[in-house]
């Protein structure tokens, strides 16, 4: 039985329709007794079905940098709809699927420049893992096939997602996945409460040698990481440790694979973690802030050595090089949006100013240091991430608490694991951070 019996804020909805939706990554049952419902979004602002305004400090699902239904991705999605709904996926282009693939080349660290579309983060994923197996049998090294991860790494749900993901959460009802083995993850106790990137930690990346030598590289394809670990509570990178990374996947011949779901296009305060950081990889994954979250789109973005290894296999022309695709590859839809939103980032200025407002960011989400269950808080550009101890016994309750509290007040935050995460819009005002912040600390404060 629904406990909200106001109709508005139920949009209507019987409790059998309730029930129809399986829905993803939540709690069905606490949601259906006493649903959350969001009918409209404008700016950095949703409206809730029983017309509270709620600030939206994860950019959707970190998908929304520029701001929620911009007229001129709301224009060009319209128009493309009118004059190419869908167009076939496989043997047959449109013109907008190469503009949007050249332009993202154009923001890519160099030597990423040959785009792979797909629908979403996971299928990005799965394109850059299959890829780098079929590349080394290409390269008749056929051994070469176990991945290696890290442990609170995320990387989608499909199953090579989950296998060299490191959330124990998403992986322990599904078992067997595809071969895959952990580095450790890089939350040291000696960087608790850091601001941007940990001092310590690369040594943490010889880790890899240490893997190397027992698994031998010759049965490696990649090593897959995320430059800042998103949905295991915003994790920025040692200092050195990416690098190294590299150093080390250079010597022994293994690829290197970046996923830039969350952190492409502007959310560090650069184009990608790879340009902000310095370390370019063999590919990378990108997708939700590539259409403003508008439409569903990612992608893998490959170097070209790694595609021209394609090309130059030999047979006749008409044979596929790659037999991997997905219907809504390159949908023509999502690659107008793409457009409309890679035009907003670069003509607002968007990635500039995160760099700009980040700094307030950081000061206020550390000003909740000693607010009690804070145990550390971790930030980089507008991304960032309170670990909260878990009540005895009840893990992850005070986060999903806290983040209903928040929700009440006026401010969707984000609960996941023992973390509460935030991810402000690109276009956030320096009020609007401080009263997002002020809300989470008051929600604490309420729930201790
Ligand atoms: N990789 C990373 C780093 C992500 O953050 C996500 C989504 N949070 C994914 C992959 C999966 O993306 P999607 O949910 O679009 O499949």
């Amino acid at each position: 039985m629904n406990k909200n019996n106001d109709d508005q804020a139920l949009c209507g909805l019987s409790q059998e329709q309730l029930d129809a939706h399986w829905m993803p990554y939540s709690g069905n049952r606490e949601f259906k007794k006493d649903p959350r419902l969001i009918v409209s979004a404008k700016g950095n602002y949703y409206t809730s079905a029983d017309g509270r305004k709620i600030f939206d400090g994860l950019s959707g699902l970190w998908t929304c940098g520029a701001g929620h239904s911009r007229p001129e991705i709301i224009e060009a999605v319209s128009r493309q709809v009118k004059e190419l709904d869908y167009s076939p996926a496989f043997q047959y282009g449109h013109p907008k699927s190469f503009e949007l693939a050249h332009r993202i080349t154009e923001l890519m660290p160099e030597g990423l420049n040959r785009v792979f579309f797909t629908g979403s983060g996971s299928e990005s994923v799965e394109t850059a893992l299959k890829v780098a197996r079929a590349y080394w049998r290409k390269k008749g090294q056929a051994s070469k096939t176990r991945f290696i991860g890290r442990v609170k790494g995320y990387h989608g749900v499909n199953w090579g997602g989950v296998s060299v993901g490191g959330i124990v959460g998403n992986r322990a009802l599904y078992g067997q996945g595809i071969d895959a083995v952990h580095l450790p993850h890089t939350m040291l106790p000696e960087n608790l409460f850091s601001k941007g990137m940990p001092e310590t930690g690369a040594h943490l990346a010889d880790e890899l040698e240490a893997m190397l030598a027992l698994h031998d590289a010759s049965n490696i394809a990649a090593v897959i990481v995320e430059p800042l670990a998103g949905s295991a509570g915003v994790i920025p990178p040692p200092v050195g440790y990416l690098k190294r990374l590299r150093e080390i996947c250079d010597k022994h011949n293994i690829l290197l694979i970046f996923d830039e779901v969350i952190t492409g296009f502007g959310r560090m305060g650069s184009n990608t973690g790879a340009e902000e950081f310095g370390v370019v990889p063999d590919m990378m994954t990108i997708a939700k802030q590539l259409t403003n979250g508008v439409i569903p789109m990612g992608a893998m973005v490959a170097k070209q050595e790694i595609y021209d290894t394609f090309m130059e296999a030999g047979g006749a022309e008409y044979m596929l090089e790659l037999p991997h695709g997905y219907t809504y590859s390159a949908h023509p839809v999502a690659c107008a949006a793409g457009l409309a939103s890679l035009d907003i980032l670069a003509q607002d200025k968007l990635v500039e100013r995160v760099k700009t407002v980040s700094p307030q960011f950081q000061e206020m989400l550390h000003s909740l240091k000693g607010t009690k269950y804070v145990s550390d808080i971790r930030n980089y550009g507008l991304a960032g991430a309170l670990t909260i101890e878990s009540a005895p016994g009840e893990p992850a309750l005070r986060p999903f608490q806290i983040a209903m509290k928040c929700w009440e007040k006026g401010f969707y935050v984000r609960c996941g694991g023992d973390t509460i995460q935030l991810g402000l819009p690109f276009t956030v005002e320096n009020a609007e951070i401080d009263n997002v912040i002020n809300a989470l600390g008051e929600s604490i404060n309420e729930l201790a």
